[in-house]
């Protein structure tokens, strides 16, 4: 009885709680942050949702799903993984329980202990509410990631980082004290209970990067520190001598970043360091891709980007390459040293810790009823929301091995020299974006200290379409990915990127021994998670098309697109690659 109550109660909640899950009378639906196509192309499907308030309903909505022996998955307000470890199934079948987080986020249960230096936090709130009660509190998360609409849950799930080779390092979960977590229970314990994990134990170092398959986090306390402020410059130079720069700086720097015009052979560094309060300044960082847009603007500009995509117009996209990178020190390149004022006067730019922490705003249109009024054309919305024809990519974050990337850096030179206008269009977007993690104890985290190395480029619209320039972009990631054994960001990548996740992070048997301990029947484990897992099956899917679609790497002409004149042949310079080609 109790359950049937609950379930009412739950989906009259449906109406009343704005998320990426959509039910009707058929059932329900969960989207991703695109409001667009899932990796797979496949739906998510499920039976049922919840929006839990507190850790004791998130408690019956676990038991509820235990009970009626149903696949759960937890998702945050607005499911930003780009992967789908957020599907409870696998998109050929259906069904399952989706808990949204996007209730669970009362600020009242926000506690900041200045005695330990730790804050506890509800799972769902947004990260960018977080870091700004925080700082109203006079202290700042460690490490965030760049984008403020995940949640806290979610971030660490996935192994969510910023940038830094000092201390603990770039990843947010290193920074984590203890976790709540819901798990499944026996009957006689009512099919869920919590259990608290914490430092120096087995399943905190499972918790940490959990993909959410160990059971539903209801609690994070994380270390935190003193407000401080933080200088940053942004400096460019030739990359003659990359390989070395890109670790001196790194080492020089607390919160340094690289971003490498690889076909202008320039690379932007961000100096960035910790300052006193007492150094004057208000300055923030934005980010141009985390803005809110108008919908007509974010389709014309996905229609000029892909008129000059189908001619393979390497002119538009250097220019656009070599104009950014010549005017980013003058333009500041998103920073401000007056934030109220927007107003950018030169380098260094320095203000409060969290002002150059997660940024965003983009996701606020979605809630906004005024916004939601407008016409369809005239809506803001984010630049990559799918229905308004918003910018769609081949995205690639992959974390190698410090002591690989030199080499990595020689490899993509010789690529680059051979034709330096094909990697024009990787410059356009985020270029060659390197950020820095520590070797971890988490036993889904980095096994060394590592460089996350991320690009992203065009992905066509349509499935099994090619790219101009899909050689390039699928020889950089085979590199990474085989060459250097890289390790694929667990909420970003393409879905063949998993393959053989266990010789690539700390400890696959022990993390695998925890989900055995804390959820034996796999209630929050799905087909793709297995597969990932290494528990059954493959994230690999061999068919015509499937490496355009990054289901697999391809091994015949099919897997590409031979009536387009794409086929698969070796890399230009990692011979062992296979990419789908149009040279001829
Ligand atoms: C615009 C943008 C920018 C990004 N920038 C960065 C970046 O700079 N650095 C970086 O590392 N990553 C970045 N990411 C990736 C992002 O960190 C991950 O996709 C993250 O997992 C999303 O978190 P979420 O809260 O939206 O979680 P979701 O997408 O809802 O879930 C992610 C995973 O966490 C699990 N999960 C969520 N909540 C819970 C819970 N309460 N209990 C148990 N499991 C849970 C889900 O089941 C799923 O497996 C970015 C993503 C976007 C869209």
């Amino acid at each position: 009885m109790k359950f049937v109550f609950l379930a009412l109660l739950f989906s009259l909640n449906l109406h009343l709680v704005r998320s990426l899950v959509e039910c009707n009378a058929s059932g329900c639906e969960l989207k991703n942050y695109l409001r667009g196509p899932w990796p797979d192309r496949r739906p998510c499907k499920i039976t049922k949702a919840f929006f839990p308030t507190n850790e004791a309903e998130l408690l019956d909505a676990v038991a509820y799903a235990v009970k009626s022996k149903q696949k759960i998955k937890v998702v945050s307000r607005e499911a930003h993984t780009m992967t789908k470890f957020a599907c409870p199934n696998s998109g050929s079948d259906t069904g399952g329980v989706v808990i949204s987080t996007a209730s669970f986020n009362s600020n009242s249960s926000i506690v900041v202990d200045k005695s330990s230096m730790t804050v506890s936090t509800p799972p769902g709130i947004m990260l960018g509410e977080l870091i700004d009660l925080l700082a109203m509190q006079g202290v700042t998360l460690h490490q965030t990631i760049a984008w403020n609409g995940v949640s806290p849950a979610g971030m660490v799930s996935t192994g969510g980082h910023g940038s830094s080779l000092w201390g603990r390092g770039g990843g947010t979960y290193e920074y984590l004290v203890s976790m709540r977590i819901v798990v499944p229970a026996s009957k006689n314990e009512g099919f869920a209970k919590v259990v608290t994990v914490a430092e120096g134990s087995d399943l905190f170092h499972a918790a940490r990067i959990s993909l959410g398959v160990l059971g539903a986090v209801s609690q994070l306390t994380f270390s935190v520190q003193p407000m401080t402020k933080r200088s940053v410059t942004l400096s460019v130079a030739d990359d003659a001598s990359l390989e070395e720069d890109f670790l001196t700086l790194a080492q020089e720097h607390e919160f340094a970043e690289v971003s490498w015009f690889s076909s202008q052979k320039k690379f932007v560094s961000r100096i960035d360091d910790k300052a006193p309060l007492s150094v004057p300044g208000n300055g923030a960082e934005t980010t141009a891709l985390f803005l809110t847009v108008q919908a007509a603007a974010a389709r014309s500009s996905r229609l000029s980007q892909e008129a000059a995509e189908a001619i393979g117009n390497s002119t538009f996209f250097c220019s656009v390459a070599k104009n950014t990178v010549n005017t980013v020190t003058s333009t500041g390149g998103g920073f401000f040293n007056d934030e109220q004022q927007q107003h950018f006067s030169g380098f260094p730019v320095v203000g409060y810790f969290h002002k150059f922490q997660a940024r965003g705003g983009c996701q606020y249109t979605y809630s906004n009823s005024t916004n939601l009024a407008l016409p369809e054309s005239e809506r803001l919305v984010c630049g990559w929301d799918f229905r308004a024809y918003g910018q769609f990519w081949f995205h690639v974050s992959i974390a190698i091995s410090i002591s690989d990337v030199g080499n990595f850096i020689r490899d993509v030179k010789q690529l680059r020299d051979l034709s330096p206008e094909r990697l024009c269009l990787l410059d356009t977007s985020m270029t060659l974006f390197i950020r820095y993690l520590k070797a971890s104890q988490a036993y889904l985290g980095p096994k060394t200290d590592a460089a996350e190395i991320e690009f992203m480029t065009f992905r066509d619209r349509r499935p099994g379409e090619p790219q101009t320039y899909e050689d390039v972009a699928e020889e950089i990631e085979q590199l990474l990915l085989f060459k250097y054994n890289g390790k694929p960001h667990f909420g970003k990548n393409r879905p063949h990127a998993f393959r053989d996740i266990g010789r690539k992070t700390k400890n696959l048997s022990k993390f695998l021994s925890a989900r055995r301990k804390l959820d034996p029947q796999g209630w929050f484990s799905s087909d793709w998670s297995d597969s990932v897992l290494g528990i059954r099956g493959s994230p690999v899917t061999a068919k015509d098309g499937c490496a355009l679609e990054g289901l697999c790497v391809c091994s015949e002409a099919r897997h590409c697109a031979p009536d387009k004149g794409y086929f698969c042949r070796p890399g230009l310079v990692y011979r062992e690659a296979r990419v789908c080609s149009n040279r001829s």
